[in-house]
Order: C-alpha cells, then structure tokens, then sequence
C-alpha cells in the first residue's frame, strides 16, 4: 500500500452494537479532513442503508471475483456474511483525506501488516454485557437471529482487544466521541510536528 500523504488512518473497531458506526459519522460530520471508507460487503442491507454510502452491497459471486483479482486490502467472513476494504477506494481518497475504518479485528489484524501506514487502531467496548444486548435490541436493525449472533461474538471479538493501540468503554456517547478526538487531534499534531 503507498501512503505517501500527512494524511491519517484511522481503525474503529467493536463488538456490534457499541456505538462504532455512530461515532464515525459523528466524527466525519465535525471534521471534513475526514472520509469514512466505504466497505464491500455480501450483507443484505437493513431498510435504511444506502449503497455506496453505507456500504457497496454486492452478491458472494461478485465478491469472490474481487478476492480472486486482488482487489481488497483485507477481508473477513463476519456473521456468515463477507466485508472488505477495496484497495482502489482507499488510494483514490488518501491522497486527499484521512480515513475512518469501521472493520473489525480480523480486518485491522491485515492492516496493520502495511508497516508504512500511518495507522491509529481504537477499540470500542461497552460498559458491560446487559448494555451491550440493550444496545442490540434497542437499535432495532437486525432480526432475533442476527442480534444473537452479534451477541454472542462478543466473547471472541474483545479478546482482540490487545491489538489496538487505545481502548475506550463507551459508557456515554459524548464522551467516548471526545475521548477518539483527543486522540486523533493529539497524533495529526505529532505527525505534522515531525514531517
Ligand atoms: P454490520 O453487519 O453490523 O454492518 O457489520 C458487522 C461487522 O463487520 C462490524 O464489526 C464492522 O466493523 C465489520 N466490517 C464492516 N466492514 C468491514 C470491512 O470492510 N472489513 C472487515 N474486516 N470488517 C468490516
């Protein structure tokens, strides 16, 4: 990957229902600097997502094709479902934008062996298990099903957490919003600093 600009890189990533995809609008919406990269993924979309906004939603054979032509940075089986990050999308905005990933563990786990990216990988947890199933149910987007299947990859996913260069507990969305600016803001000073 060829990453020759000022401009950042930032992973978020969480068991489902933390706050994460909130949190990353929220953060692009403050700071125009920002553009969240948009994922390819074989997931139904949920009645208010867009294509290509939310994600390019694409069939497992089209898919496959992408995997076989090189064309992602890294990919991952999630919820029985494929999600990817496509090296044109993430070339084309670099040049001109810092970037926001909403992936998961697996995902950052293959970004992270880029040594020349300018990389900050944040972690997301909630307070605890029963906010996290709220969370779930409260947000209303996903079947019984799909709920479970999120809640009960928490257990796997947060023993990821060590890969990531900050954790933060999302007890309060405020809060946690101004916890990933601080360090955001902190590390484009440093880069800046030192190009
Ligand atoms: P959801 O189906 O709830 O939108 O997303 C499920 C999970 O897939 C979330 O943890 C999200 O961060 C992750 N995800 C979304 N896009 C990508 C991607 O391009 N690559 C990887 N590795 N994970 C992704």
């Amino acid at each position: 990957m060829v990453h020759d600009t000022k401009n950042i890189m930032v992973i978020l990533s969480s068991p489902s229902g933390v706050g994460k995809t909130t949190l990353t609008k929220k953060i692009q919406q403050k700071y125009n600097t920002f553009s969240i990269s948009v994922s390819h993924t074989t997931r139904k979309p949920r009645p208010n997502e867009v294509d290509g906004v939310d994600y390019f939603f694409t069939s497992e054979t089209n898919f496959k094709k992408l995997i076989n032509n090189g064309k992602f940075y890294e990919y991952a089986r999630i919820f029985g479902n494929y999600y990817g990050t496509c090296k044109d999308n993430v070339d084309r905005l670099i040049k001109t934008k810092d970037i926001l990933f909403d992936i998961d563990w697996q995902g950052t786990k293959q970004l992270s062996k880029f040594k020349n990216l300018d990389l900050i990988k944040i972690y997301l947890v909630a307070p605890n298990r029963e906010e996290l199933k709220n969370r779930l149910i409260k947000r209303n987007q996903d079947s019984k099903d799909e709920v479970d299947k999120r809640y009960s990859s928490f257990e796997s996913d947060v023993m990821h957490w060590n890969d990531y260069d900050y954790i933060i507990i999302n007890e309060n969305l405020d809060h946690c919003f101004r916890q990933i600016e601080k360090i955001i803001l902190d590390y484009k000073k440093k880069s800046l600093s030192l190009n």
